[in-house]
């Protein structure tokens, strides 16, 4: 996937200026790559309707980068199709907090069962009780015994002759008399989704009235984990997904089409086999990976800062000069607006990077703003050669910009101040930096 798609805007990149068939390329290009990643096809069907939307148009095409601005559609498109934020699990009022897990064999309920405990001890001082209602295999029930043990987490469990239904009914009565605050009830699984078992969960569900309800669906199963979440969801009306075995090398498409298809927050990530290996969802983590647009993003971001480093590195070399003028000071006062790069200004002049003074510069937006309009009303001839500002080029420049002839004097007298001891600090001679660029 993040071949397909570094190919397109590397394409992008080169060109500079999109045009309406490059964002139609590009979104060929994506609609492919999300495909390959086993993104569900309807999902990416009405994703890239939804980017093609935003992206065509003026938003992109009158960008000054628009390749950067394609980007962060995409980017955001991903994100808000998987939720936009974190969701936290869901708590009673009253405890306990009954979870229970619903999910095909292998996926790793039982695993995130312990996983959560955990997450809860660690993150709630939860005293959770675990319930092994896998009775299908005697094996399950130790692997949970097995975990509960390693975290000192007591696990209910009655055998694997009993009714799932009655050990939950038994198990909620234990916690209710123990005080426990969590149960979290595990439950069997099948190769796929069946009736027999979807009936079994429902039961467990009318019985326990869980607070949380949460599928766990192994990130590596692609495209079926589409249909999988869907038929659990349908049955069970599910709270919540743990998608599972992120660690291994799927793109986890899954988690775009199962948050598309079912409308449920994927909660929780699993990373490994360990039980500390859980990790609460972000989407906009999960759609840089998605993408595989990390390296990208980091890219775009370098060569921003490249760009701003250089620019920077000329102003430093113009003070230093005292070469310095009304032009650079518009540069700068862009920059200021921009991304406040000042004070990184202030750094590239030698002896100056760790003055504190630098940290402390600061207009408004507004200040800016009455400043540039001051500038603009210059000639070109005045911005290069200030000395050339006599009272009555003065008194037209206020006219000018609309501002006060005595504010148009302070900021001259300002511009000169600045320019004189941005000189003598790069020659090593600091003081006196708070009045700078102030008022
Ligand atoms: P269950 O049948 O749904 O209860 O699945 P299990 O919890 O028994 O997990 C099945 C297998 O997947 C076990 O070998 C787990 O160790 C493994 N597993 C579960 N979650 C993860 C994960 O996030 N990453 C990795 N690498 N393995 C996992
Ligand atoms: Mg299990």
């Amino acid at each position: 996937l993040s071949e397909r798609l570094q190919k397109a805007f590397a394409g992008l990149r080169r060109k500079g200026k999109v045009t309406e068939d490059d964002v139609r390329e590009a979104m060929r290009e994506i609609r492919l790559a999300l495909l390959e990643a086993d993104v569900n096809f309807g999902v990416v069907k009405d994703f890239v309707k939804d980017v093609r939307e935003k992206a065509v148009g003026a938003e992109v095409l009158d960008s000054l980068t628009p390749a950067q601005q394609i980007i962060k559609i995409v980017n955001d498109e991903l994100t808000k199709t998987m939720g936009e934020t974190a969701v936290p699990l869901n708590k009673s009022p009253h405890i306990p907090t009954v979870i229970m897990m619903a999910g095909l064999q292998g996926a790793g309920k039982t695993t995130t069962v312990g996983k959560l405990s955990k997450y809860l001890m660690d993150n709630d001082h939860a005293r959770p009780l675990l319930i092994a209602a896998d009775v299908y295999r005697p094996a399950a029930i130790e692997q949970l015994k097995t975990i509960g043990n390693q975290l000192n987490v007591p696990v209910f469990d009655m055998g694997t002759d009993v009714d799932p239904v009655e050990i939950v009914r038994q198990g909620m009565a234990q916690a209710a008399l123990q005080k426990n605050d969590y149960v979290i009830i595990d439950t069997a699984g099948r190769l796929q989704i069946d009736d027999a078992l979807m009936t079994e969960l429902d039961n467990i569900k009318a019985l326990a009235h869980p607070d949380e309800i949460l599928l766990v669906v192994d990130s590596m199963t692609g495209q079926a984990a589409t249909d999988v979440a869907k038929g659990f969801n349908e049955r069970l009306d599910i709270t919540g997904v743990v998608l599972t075995k992120l660690d291994g090398d799927t793109r986890g498409g899954a988690a775009l089409s199962i948050r598309a298809v079912t409308g449920k927050p994927i909660k929780f990530v699993g990373q490994g086999e360990k039980m500390d290996a859980l990790d609460v969802f972000y989407p906009d983590r999960m759609a840089n990976r998605i993408l595989g647009m990390g390296d990208m993003l980091t890219l775009i971001d370098k060569a921003q800062q490249n760009y701003d480093e250089k620019q920077a590195q000329e102003m430093a070399e113009k003070i230093q000069q005292n070469s310095f003028d009304f032009n650079d000071f518009l540069d700068q006062m862009d920059q200021i607006s921009n991304m406040g790069p000042m004070e990184d200004l202030l750094k590239m002049i030698p002896g100056l990077a760790n003055n504190p003074a630098a940290a402390n510069i600061q207009m408004s937006p507004k200040d800016i703003g009455h400043m540039k309009a001051i500038v603009y009303s210059m000639t070109p001839a005045e911005r290069v050669n200030p000395d050339l500002l006599n009272p009555s080029r003065r008194r037209r420049i206020a006219a000018g910009s609309g501002r006060p002839v005595p504010e148009v004097n302070r900021m001259i007298k300002q511009f000169n101040q600045s320019k004189k001891m941005m000189n003598q600090m790069s020659k090593g001679n600091f003081g006196g930096m708070e009045g700078m660029f102030g008022n």
